[in-house]
Order: structure tokens, then C-alpha cells, then sequence
């Protein structure tokens, strides 16, 4: 099984002719309500790659953007009676999109600062092959979940959005996933995917870097780094690229995958992802993306 620790938005999008100036109004286009989350996309993209069995452990409001993510969760088969619920509101995620495509995003966290770990989901982290985390969420609510897993349980960390590790979350890490931006971040310092994986095999034992429309680079202490390719395709919109990527990754690992393979199909899932629109509406299933991994 699969325990997704980490955030649920609702994410409202608008398109805009240009970003507003400060105290300016502008007039946009429909606003678009739909459900995302670092935490909940992969989840949602865990739970769709089929294969494991997948949880989120999460907090959302009680307002009618919890019921948004519940429905978007159950839908695509994530179990969510580990999400609590709060006198917060649910998480948002404030969105406007430019014609040529340039975001600007403000979140609201909301429930996902009460992200906790209780007993009962201490028992479920404890019987979890793998438990996957982003950065969305209180750090030491992603060190009580790591620690709460069993000897030989890994730690997948997506440590997006970028920002400093404590000491003993570092020491938890089976495999980073980062993109680059994520990956200068963590290692302090610039070069190629191939030299910033390396320099972050010091501290963790791997490391996967995903690099857009060029795949990823898969890098283990004591092997050779390898390439896995993204198939080509047309970007209509990259939103949920990278949580589609760790959604099935962790479900391939859960089901017995190596590294590298559990990287092709994630691969493959992420392609897929961004020639759809939103986050948790464009991931894909699991038969769709065995059908392009084969190719
Ligand atoms: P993030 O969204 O976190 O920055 P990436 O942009 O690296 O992450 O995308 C994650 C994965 O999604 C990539 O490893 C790749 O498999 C897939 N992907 C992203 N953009 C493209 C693209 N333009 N064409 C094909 N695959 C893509």
C-alpha cells in the first residue's frame, strides 16, 4: 500500500490579459474551480496507476471545497478516512494564467497546517510499503509519518515546493524527487541534472530528477545514473506534471517496480498528464499509460 501525506487545495483559475499592477482591477475570464493539492494530486495519481492500495492523509475544511476534493479523491479510488477534518477552511490555491501561459499563484494553506499524524494513522503508516511526501504541509508532520513507517518501508520525498530540509528529515530519505529548480535548490549550488544528483546521493540514498519534456535522471548510490525518456507530446498545460510523476512512481515502487522502471511508467503518467487541462482531472489511467509506455 501507499500512504500520500501532504495538501489538498481547491485551485480557482482565471485567465488574464496580463498580471494586475499593485491596486489595480483588471477584468478576467470564467473562473475555473478544480481540485489539486500537492498531497491529493499524487494521491489521486497513485490511487488511478492501480496496483497498490493508496491513502491520503490530509486535512480539509468543512466547506464545499472539501467535498470538491473528497469527491475528486474517492473517484479515482484513494481511501480517505485518514483525512481530519477542520474548523479551517480548505487549502486554496488563488491562480491566474496569462495568454502566454506565465502563472502567478498565491496559497492559502488553510486545513493543511493541521496536518497531523494520530494513532490511527500511525497504524496505517506502519503497515505502508511506501509513504510519499511533499513540503505543502508542517515538516514535522513529514518527519512523524517517516518515522512512523516499518523497516523497509521507503520514504519518497517530493520536496516541492523548494525550501530547507531539518537534519532528521534528510536522515529519513529513501529517494529524493525533485525538478531542477528543486534539485539547485537542495544541493546549494548550480550544474548539470547529472552533477546535482550527485552532489544530493550525499545525503540521500537516491535520487530521481525529473526534467520535463526530457524525462528524468534516475540516480542510486552504487550505480550508473540513467536516462528515462518522456514520450513526446503537446503541452495544452504542465499543471500536476510533477505530482502525476510522484503518484505513480510510488504506486510502481509499492508494486515491486525498480527505480528506473517505476521512473519510465511515472514518466510516461507525467507525459500524458500535460496534454490534459488541471491537476486531478489530467491524470491518467493506468492502461493508458502502460499503452504509451510500450511505445
Ligand atoms: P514539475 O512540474 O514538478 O516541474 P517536470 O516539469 O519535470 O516537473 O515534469 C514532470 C514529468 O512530467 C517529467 O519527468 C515528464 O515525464 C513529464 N513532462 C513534463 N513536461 C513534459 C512535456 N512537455 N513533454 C513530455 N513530458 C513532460
Amino acid at each position: 500500500t501507499v500512504v500520500v501525506v501532504g495538501s489538498a487545495n481547491v485551485d480557482l483559475v482565471v485567465d488574464v490579459p496580463r498580471h494586475p499592477g499593485p491596486g489595480e482591477t483588471i477584468l478576467g475570464g470564467n473562473l475555473r474551480r478544480t481540485p489539486g493539492g500537492k498531497g491529493a494530486n499524487q494521491a489521486v495519481a497513485a490511487a488511478r496507476a492501480g496496483g497498490a492500495d493508496t491513502w491520503f492523509l490530509g486535512a480539509l475544511g468543512r466547506d464545499e471545497a472539501a467535498d470538491l476534493l473528497l469527491a475528486s479523491l474517492t473517484g479515482a479510488g484513494v481511501h480517505t478516512d485518514l483525512v481530519a477534518r477542520s474548523a479551517e477552511a480548505t487549502g486554496t490555491a488563488l491562480i491566474w494564467v496569462t495568454d502566454d501561459g506565465e502563472n502567478a499563484i498565491i496559497v492559502a494553506p488553510g486545513a493543511n497546517s493541521e496536518v497531523s499524524v494520530d494513532a490511527v494513522a500511525a497504524r496505517r503508516l506502519a503497515v505502508a510499503d511506501v509513504v510519499l511526501a511533499q513540503l505543502e504541509i508542517p515538516l514535522e508532520t513529514v518527519v512523524a509519518a517517516a518515522r512512523a513507517r516499518r523497516d523497509g518501508a521507503r520514504l519518497v520525498l517530493n520536496a516541492a515546493p523548494s525550501r530547507d530540509l531539518p537534519a532528521q528529515l534528510w536522515a529519513e530519505v529513501d529517494i529524493l524527487v525533485v525538478n531542477e529548480h528543486e534539485a539547485r535548490d537542495l544541493a546549494g549550488r548550480d550544474g548539470s541534472p547529472a552533477q546535482l544528483a550527485t552532489a544530493l546521493l550525499e545525503r540521500v540514498p537516491a535520487v530521481v530528477v525529473t526534467l520535463g519534456g526530457d524525462g528524468a535522471l534516475v540516480a542510486e548510490r552504487g550505480s550508473e545514473h540513467q536516462s528515462v525518456t518522456a514520450p513526446r507530446v503537446t503541452a495544452v498545460d504542465t499543471t500536476g506534471a510533477g505530482d502525476t510523476f510522484c503518484g505513480v512512481l510510488a504506486a510502481a515502487l509499492a508494486d515491486g517496480a525498480s527505480l528506473a522502471g517505476a521512473a519510465r511508467l511515472a514518466a510516461a503518467a507525467g507525459a500524458l498528464a500535460v496534454t490534459r487541462p488541471g491537476a486531478q482531472d489530467a491524470v491518467p489511467t493506468a492502461t493508458e499509460t502502460a499503452h504509451l509506455a510500450r511505445e
